[in-house]
């Protein structure tokens, strides 16, 4: 039988604010443990927590640009359950009553744009953090530093379909929290957490599938790997006549396979009930509007403005606006040269290539948004040969260099000089009797090759439009 898979995910994100969400300790990363912890933090008795209003702020935005229905009234609620790392014996969450609802992130597959409708989005607090002692240490730590930092829990529905598509929301959901400025929303740094619900039912059924809860994955690679492996082993358990369990399970890296952590039956009844400590959160309209009227372009809009503006694909378009200083890089360069699709391919190839390969950012690019506009230029011009276009662009990579003054000085200018090129030619045709007879027994694909050796002679200088003129009209004056 062939299966489809269905996947929903479930993503934290940590907010960017400079303090807790409930108390005024910082949350600054990498400080000694448990330096920033107060009593409402640590869970003392008698302290009360106090809402952080930036944290609302980011919470909103958040939601907003995931599309989202903001509901003006949500209310906090306790998730009680016994754990190391939670001093209070709960979290404070969002549970029946969540910030915002019912909105979605668009993502860029192979068979085009799709949908991947969003359910819910929930303010929460982090938990601390368990340390295992290694080697002959023999104890555990707790670290409360985290405890307290600003969430939102983003739960789509299940219509992701594939694990590659899995990894495009979170690239996409990364990208949007980015450009908002609510979060870095890095995964290495627990900055944007996933837990992947997924199951498998037959080809094209309309009912779904008993689910697990993947857990444990931290990079885009991670969660894909694990919903691969995941999904083939529900296959085959499916195959062998059996039925999959539900339950969590934690992906192994080490080993490639995901391992059961816990079943159904031993999940936590959290006895969620309303905070008694905090009021409703209740936003005025105004504020919301505020925060809508704050929010940048936003990765979906440039994208399509890329597309009307500059006439780029889908895919470039998408791949432009993945990261918000690309996109400026990519306007910069086209507003000082005005030719919007080969700066896109310069940058997108050329550029993105080099950088992918050595680890930069685009921030850290050598080459500046001018000198790839004017190197277009000169290609625009004729100045200069596509070809010799990516020579030069070594050059402005590793060296540097305004593209003008660097063809000059290399010697670099295309050859349009007729009688020069005629003279290449001629010799070309003298030293390749075999491929001119070719092509004058009406092989002439064999032309591509005769072009080759002259542009090999000038070293790539020679202008291709002209050497293909002058060499079709020698070889047909040959033919008489
Ligand atoms: P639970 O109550 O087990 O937490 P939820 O309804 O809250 O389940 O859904 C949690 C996540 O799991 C959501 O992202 C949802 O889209 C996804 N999900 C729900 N059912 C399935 C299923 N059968 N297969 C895959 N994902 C699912
Ligand atoms: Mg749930
Ligand atoms: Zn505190």
């Amino acid at each position: 039988m062939e299966y489809e898979a269905v996947i929903g995910l479930e993503v934290h994100v940590q907010l960017a604010t400079k303090s807790k969400i409930f108390c005024s300790c910082s949350t600054e990363f990498g400080a000694a443990p448990n330096t920033h912890v107060c009593p409402v933090c640590l869970g003392m008795p008698g302290s009360l927590p106090v809402l952080n209003e930036k944290a609302v702020e980011y919470a909103v935005k958040a939601a907003l640009a995931l599309n989202c229905r903001i509901n003006l009234k949500s209310i906090f609620a306790r998730k009680n359950y016994f754990y190391p790392d939670l001093p209070k014996g709960y979290q404070i969450s969002q549970y029946e009553e969540p910030l915002a609802e019912e909105g979605y992130i668009e993502i860029e597959t192979e068979e085009g744009t799709k949908r991947i409708r969003i359910k819910r989005v929930h303010m929460e607090e982090d938990a601390g953090k368990n340390i295992h002692g290694e080697g002959n240490d023999p104890y555990s730590y707790v670290d409360l530093n985290r405890a307290g930092i600003p969430l939102i829990e983003i739960v789509s529905e299940p219509d992701i379909s594939s694990p590659a598509e899995a990894r495009l929301y979170l690239q996409k959901l990364r990208t949007i929290m980015r450009y908002i400025g609510v979060s870095n929303a890095d995964m290495e740094k627990g900055e944007l957490r996933c837990d992947a619900n997924v199951s498998v039912r037959p080809k094209g059924s309309d009912k779904l599938g008993v689910k697990t809860e993947l857990k444990n994955m931290n990079s885009f690679r991670h969660v894909q790997r694990a919903l691969e492996y995941e999904i083939e082993r529900q296959i085959e358990v499916l195959e062998e006549g059996g039925e999959v369990v539900q339950e969590t399970r934690l992906w192994n890296p080490h080993l490639g396979i995901t391992e059961t952590m816990r079943k159904k039956e031993e999940e936590h009844d959290y006895r969620y009930f309303p905070e008694p400590d905090l009021v409703p959160l209740v936003l005025g309209e105004e504020f919301v509007e505020r925060m809508k009227a704050e929010l940048p372009e936003l990765p979906d809009d440039k994208k399509r403005r890329f597309m009307e503006e500059y006439g780029l694909s889908a895919y470039d378009a998408e791949v432009l606006c993945a990261d918000k200083a690309l996109a400026d890089f990519y306007e910069e360069a086209v507003k000082a040269h005005d030719n919007p699709k080969a700066i896109a391919n310069w940058v997108m190839v050329e550029l993105l290539g080099r950088l992918n390969k050595d680890g930069r950012s685009i921030s850290e690019s050598p080459v500046a948004p001018m000198q790839v506009a004017k190197l277009v230029k000169l290609i625009d011009d004729g100045v200069i040969s596509g070809k010799i276009g990516k020579q030069l662009f070594d050059i402005l990579y590793r060296e540097g260099g305004d593209p003008e003054v660097v063809v000059k000085e290399r010697g670099l200018v295309q050859i349009t000089d007729t009688s020069q090129i005629e003279a290449v030619v001629d010799e070309v045709i003298k030293e390749c009797p075999e491929e001119v007879n070719k092509y004058l027994a009406g092989k002439t694909k064999v032309i591509g090759f005769l072009v080759g050796q002259v542009m090999k002679k000038t070293r790539g200088k020679a202008n291709p439009r002209l050497v293909n003129e002058l060499l079709r009209k020698k070889l047909d004056e040959l033919k008489g």
